[in-house]
C-alpha cells in the first residue's frame, strides 16, 4: 500500500507574514490527517521559518530546486546539504517551469536527484509532456524518456525514496486538469517504466499528479489506481483549499 502524499508548491510566492498567516490556519485544519504525508515546498527564504512553525506536526518541508554540487563558486545556488540543514525532507527537481524557463535537461535533473539522496532528501522528480507533444501523439513516449533519463543515477536500493510527479505542462496553472482517465493512463505507463528500471521497488514508488488540482477534482484523481498523491501549485496558497485537498477522502462530490 502506497502512502498518499500531498505536496504544496508555492513557487515564487509568500513572504514571512503570509507564511505565518498560512500555517496559523492550515496546521489546525490538518491536525488529524495522519494517514497521508503533507509536504510544503516554500521559497528558500522561508524554509527556516517554516521549519520552526511546523515543528511538532507531521508536515514536512521541501526545497523547490537544488544544485547538485556540494559547495563552491555557484552564485545564487543552493546545495543539497543546505536544504538538509534547513530540515527539508524532500526537494522538487525538474519542474516544467525550470525545464522550459531555465533549460534544465534530464541529465541535470538526474544529477540533482542523486545528490539529494546522498543527503537523505527525497527527490520529487517532475515529468510531463507539452500540449504540442500530446497532440502529436507523443505524450507517453516523452514521459518514458524523461523517467528513464532523469532517474538514470538512482541506485536500485534507493529507488523507493523517490517520488514522481506527473505534470502535463498544458495543465499547470491553466485551470485545465487532466481527466482522471488521462492522468491514470500516464501514471500506469510511468509505473511500468519504473518497474522495468527498478524491479519490484517500482511498485512502491509514489506517483503524484500535478496540474490545476483543486478540492473539487482531487477525489476522482486520487481514486485512480496509480495516482498516489498531488503536487499542487495555485490551490496550495490558500490554507482552506489545501487542507481540503489533504482531506481528499472527504471531497467526494457525488
Ligand atoms: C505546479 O506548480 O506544480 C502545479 C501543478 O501548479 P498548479 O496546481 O497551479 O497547476
Amino acid at each position: 500500500m502506497r502512502r498518499p502524499i500531498l505536496t504544496a508548491n508555492w513557487k515564487m510566492n509568500m513572504n514571512s507574514a503570509e507564511l505565518t498567516a498560512f500555517t496559523g490556519r492550515f496546521i489546525p485544519l490538518v491536525a488529524n490527517a495522519d494517514e497521508v504525508d503533507i509536504v510544503i515546498a516554500s521559497p528558500f527564504t522561508l524554509l527556516d521559518r517554516l521549519a520552526q512553525q511546523i515543528a511538532g506536526t507531521t508536515i514536512q518541508s521541501a526545497g523547490q530546486n537544488v544544485n547538485p554540487e556540494e559547495s563552491g563558486a555557484f552564485t545564487g545556488e543552493i546545495a543539497p546539504g543546505m536544504l538538509a540543514d534547513m530540515g527539508c525532507a524532500y526537494a522538487i527537481v525538474g519542474h516544467s517551469e525550470r525545464r522550459t524557463l531555465y533549460g534544465e535537461t534530464d541529465e541535470w535533473v538526474a544529477r540533482k536527484a542523486a545528490a539529494l539522496l546522498d543527503h537523505r532528501i527525497r527527490p520529487i522528480v517532475c515529468v510531463g509532456e507539452t500540449l504540442e507533444q500530446r497532440d502529436a501523439g507523443r505524450a507517453l513516449e516523452i514521459i518514458e524518456t524523461q523517467i528513464r533519463e532523469s532517474l538514470a543515477r538512482i541506485p536500485r536500493d534507493q529507488a523507493e525514496q523517490i517520488v514522481i510527479a506527473y505534470e502535463p505542462v498544458w495543465a499547470i496553472g491553466t485551470g485545465r486538469t487532466a481527466t482522471p482517465e488521462i492522468a491514470q493512463q500516464a501514471h500506469e505507463q510511468i509505473r511500468k517504466r519504473l518497474s522495468a528500471q527498478f524491479g519490484e521497488a517500482g511498485n512502491r514508488i509514489r506517483i503524484q499528479y500535478g496540474g490545476s488540482v483543486k478540492p473539487e477534482t482531487v477525489y476522482d484523481l486520487m481514486s485512480q489506481p496509480d495516482i498516489d498523491g498531488a503536487l499542487v501549485g495555485g490551490a496550495s496558497l490558500d490554507p482552506e483549499a489545501f487542507a481540503r485537498i489533504v482531506h481528499f477522502q472527504s471531497q467526494r462530490t457525488q
